[in-house]
């Protein structure tokens, strides 16, 4: 219902900037022949995403509050990244058998030669699943080993060639890019960057010990939007130090224009309330009495102030609350939990936008 009062853009496929230079493993004249899902996936279709998770690969540190095996439901580990790409690649294996029986009756596979799709039309594309987007999570993607990271993004490259997959993205830290690394990745086929900002507030950040500065998060924003990627933008309410009124701060701040003034830096926010996770270091400062986690009223009070801020600003909230992973219920010790976070908070937005605008009726 929200959207028929706000519409909010959403990614899709086919919206590409340019591409700056060519990778060494691109084709020699540079052209990306899945670019743009044309083969396979119709533009009208919004992507899905398969996430590709490699729990603290490349964490300089393990921050207090984080613990990403149990959020994603995989262990990471030694050869947790090659383990994760074959999972990644048996997966799109069986989505190309899907994408192949939709759009030619179980012929030949999607972008290959002899594929007729140009001569379907557009029942059989429409009967075909929607494209995929690499979502590689879970870890600090641009401090990866340069090896780790390449058989990545080949990876990705190799089946947006074949037409399963139309976008990628990853996530890290604001103080793991720069602007040469954003740039060869945006060049490497790379879509978006979400940035596990959590907060812009030096306090917070100090608290939370998260190792930079607000100044450097913010800077981090201009560089993924300047490199020419959509950047999504992951603020953690509750996380030490933040109160409320830090987070409806991060929210405004995150909201902030480009250089132009004329659209967010943001093209989308995540909302993960702080929980306090079994084997954290938050849970140690939770026993000890030292952080008290946001009760629940509080944060769908806090959020649904965030969420019609980024409505007010065109701008999607696109998750609000981990993802229910397999052992993640057993992990949570404390916080702001509910299986339906994200369905109270817009509910609580909706009303105060509909209240707001009957307080401005005539009459009784
Ligand atoms: S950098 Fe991100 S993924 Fe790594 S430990 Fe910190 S919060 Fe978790």
């Amino acid at each position: 219902m929200s959207a028929l009062i706000f519409p909010v853009p959403e990614p899709r496929c086919g919206v590409r900037l340019p591409v700056p230079a060519m990778p060494a493993w691109l084709d020699e004249s540079g052209h990306r022949p899945g670019a743009g899902c044309a083969s396979v996936a119709t533009q009208r279709k919004r992507p899905r995403i398969l996430p590709v998770f490699l729990p603290f690969a490349g964490c300089p540190t393990r921050c207090v509050f984080c613990a990403q095996d149990v959020q994603t439901g995989q262990r990471g580990g030694a050869n947790g990244i090659a383990h994760a790409l074959e999972q990644a690649e048996a997966r799109l294996e069986h989505e190309a058998r899907l994408f192949q029986e939709a759009t030619t009756g179980g012929g030949s596979a999607p972008g290959s030669p002899s594929t007729p799709n140009a001569g379907r039309g557009a029942s059989a594309l429409d009967a075909s699943p929607s494209p995929l987007e690499i979502a590689f999570y879970g870890g600090t993607f641009t401090l990866l080993p340069e090896a780790e990271r390449d058989a990545c993004l080949e990876l990705a490259h190799r089946w947006r060639q074949r037409g399963v997959v139309c976008r990628v993205r990853c996530s890290t830290r604001p103080d793991a890019v720069t602007e040469r690394g954003l740039t060869a990745l945006r060049t490497a086929g790379m879509d978006c960057v979400e940035l596990g900002v959590q907060s812009f507030d030096d306090a917070a950040l100090d608290a939370a010990s998260r190792g930079y500065a607000g100044s450097v998060a913010r800077a981090a924003c201009a560089m993924v939007a300047g490199a020419g990627l959509e950047l999504g933008v992951q603020l953690m309410p509750g996380m030490p130090g933040v109160t409320p009124e830090v987070f409806r701060a991060d929210v405004h701040t995150a909201l902030l224009p480009d250089a132009d003034g004329a659209i967010p830096l943001a093209a989308f926010l995540r909302f993960y309330p702080c929980l306090v996770l079994r084997g954290t270091p938050l849970a140690e400062r939770w026993r000890a009495g030292s952080y008290v986690p946001w009760p629940l009223d509080t944060t769908v009070d806090a959020l649904a102030d965030g969420l019609l801020a980024a409505w007010a600003r065109g701008v999607a909230v696109v998750r609000m609350g981990l993802s229910p992973e397999d052992g993640l219920d057993d992990a949570v010790l404390a916080g702001p939990v509910h299986p339906a976070l994200g369905q109270l908070v817009k509910a609580e937005a909706l009303r105060r936008h509909v209240a707001a605008h009957l307080a401005r009726l005539p009459g009784e």
